[in-house]
């Protein structure tokens, strides 16, 4: 009798820690900020944010052969983007940067332009609040091909040529298509997130999101 009642009990925190799994979260609820903000494997989400005053220390400017105006990434960000643009067109492939750094005040303005514009629902899907956004690590690269428009670089033949080659340089695609409910983002195939070779190997054979290969860890 005694017994039976501990295997019910137990049924029972079973069933409620499955549950628990499963509550989906909201974003933007229960926000906590950053404690590893220089690290490679920093995770910037819309559940952890990165100071108002944060700026990366070692930002470098990226040849003005591989980016579309003065663009800013991080050192280690910079050599390797460098190698993997050199290399692509070795290839035949052109992949250029478009957007890199970004400051928070810049986030928080282009944020509220689109709240202004087109509505709170709107902004969120497409913009990352201030703070929110992974351009201010200095890690992440929104590129396109020889198409010229990072709105259609699926389309071009850069991004097949990305799609096999981004991990050997420590480049993952950031936000996959099907794991939104995971990042918080739409399928973005333009932007790519440095977090070094070791870890973007296993994101890519594992098809892992940067937030289930840091669970994981
Ligand atoms: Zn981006």
């Amino acid at each position: 009798m005694y017994k039976k009642k501990i295997r019910i009990i137990l049924f029972i925190l079973l069933i409620l820690t499955i549950n628990h799994d499963n509550q989906k979260r909201e974003f933007y609820q229960n926000i906590t900020p950053i404690k590893n903000p220089n690290s490679n494997l920093v995770l910037v989400n819309k559940f952890h944010y990165l100071p108002s005053n944060y700026i990366p220390y070692d930002l470098e400017k990226i040849d003005v052969k591989y980016a579309n105006d003065h663009k800013y990434v991080r050192k280690e960000v910079k050599n390797a983007f460098e190698q993997l643009s050199h290399e692509a067109k070795q290839d035949g492939y052109q992949i250029i940067a478009v957007s890199t750094f970004r400051s928070y005040r810049y986030q928080k303005n282009l944020y509220q332009y689109y709240v202004k514009e087109k509505g709170k629902k709107y902004a969120d899907n497409c913009s990352a609040r201030p703070g929110h956004s992974e351009h201010q690590t200095g890690l992440s690269i929104d590129v396109m091909g020889e198409n010229m428009d990072y709105d259609r670089f699926e389309d071009s033949n850069a991004f097949t040529w990305m799609k096999r080659h981004a991990h050997e340089y420590g480049f993952i695609l950031r936000y996959p298509s099907g794991k939104e409910h995971i990042t918080g983002f739409k399928y973005e195939p333009w932007h790519y997130r440095y977090v070094g070779k070791e870890a973007a190997t296993t994101i890519y054979e594992k098809q892992l999101t940067l937030e289930e290969y840091l669970h994981k860890k």
